[in-house]
């Protein structure tokens, strides 16, 4: 392939910050990301973010196909240079934020998500696969250092949140590489992280997800307060049920939301759905 900035310099390409435009250009790094994804001759890739194309080359080279999203349609000369010959790979001009997912999904069946995220909206494409994807087998994204730490922190820690909670019940979460700003074009003011979610491993069940979801998003609300205050407040049920309810659980008197692991969350959402006080 001719090299990446002189393709993007001819063909008048200028980067746009607000779409997240930081480039990967480093081939070890690319298939590392692509191992690290565990894409092989077997796998449908979907990649949100195709850029120049760096990363889809690589991850054509290694899968069955790839099907890559891209909201600038600016970079379509580019793209016809840099995917040519990738036969496996095509790509889609479109702000994945506005595709039907369930849609996307019974046209590609199995696949796996790989992808230098745009970091204005991580959060929410992660989020959007945890909850509702339902042939996805797992994500390999690229994202901010400390939204990886976020989403594979441990209960108890400041980094624990709600998105780490709702990540856990799908699946399993690392970081599998640490990334420094300057592996970017144009160079980021922060460091970034590759974060593996795996669908197919860990992860537990729960009566209802959106019971689980509820209970999560009480649970972290008011981060200084007491679970069982929380539970008053957001549920408007009287202490002595919320008390009763927690002790059920298993859950000591006085504990903060984000001291309960997980699976303890779920536990509690199970029994907070089976009295009717969240919604299944
Ligand atoms: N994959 C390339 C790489 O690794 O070099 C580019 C990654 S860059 C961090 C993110 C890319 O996502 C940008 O090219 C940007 O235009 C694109 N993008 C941003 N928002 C998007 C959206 N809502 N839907 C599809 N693509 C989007």
């Amino acid at each position: 392939m001719e090299d990446l900035k002189e393709i993007l310099q001819a063909c008048g390409f200028s980067f746009k910050k607000q779409w997240g435009q930081n480039f990967l250009t480093d081939a070890n790094l690319l298939r590392a990301i692509v191992a690290d994804a565990g894409v092989d001759e077997n796998t449908v890739a979907l990649e949100i973010g195709a850029g120049a194309g760096a990363l889809t080359r690589a991850l054509s080279e290694r899968a069955k196909r790839v099907v890559a999203y891209e909201i600038d349609r600016s970079l379509q000369p580019v793209l016809a240079r840099t995917l040519a010959g990738c036969e496996n790979a095509e790509v889609v001009f479109h702000d994945f934020a506005k595709e039907n997912l369930a849609r996307l999904e019974s046209e590609l069946g199995e696949y796996v998500v790989a992808a230098n995220l745009p970091y204005y909206v991580t959060t929410p494409i992660v989020l959007r696969f945890v909850e509702e994807a339902k042939r996805c087998k797992g994500l390999t994204v690229m994202v901010q250092e400390e939204v990886a730490e976020r989403f594979c922190a441990a209960a108890g820690t400041a980094e624990y949140g709600a998105v780490t909670a709702a990540i856990a019940r799908r699946g399993a979460c690392k970081i599998t590489r640490r990334v420094p700003r300057a592996m970017f074009t144009p160079r980021p003011n922060v460091d970034s992280a590759v974060v593996r979610i795996d669908f197919t491993q860990g992860g537990f069940a729960v009566k209802s997800a959106r019971a689980y979801r509820e209970t999560v998003r009480c649970a972290f609300l008011s981060r200084r307060k007491t679970l069982e205050n929380n539970l008053v407040n957001v549920f408007r049920i009287p202490r002595e049920k919320a008390k009763e309810i927690l002790s059920e659980a298993g859950v000591s008197e006085g504990a903060r939301g984000e001291t309960l692991s997980p699976v303890a969350l779920g536990a509690l959402s199970d029994l907070l759905a089976a009295r009717g006080i969240v919604k299944e």
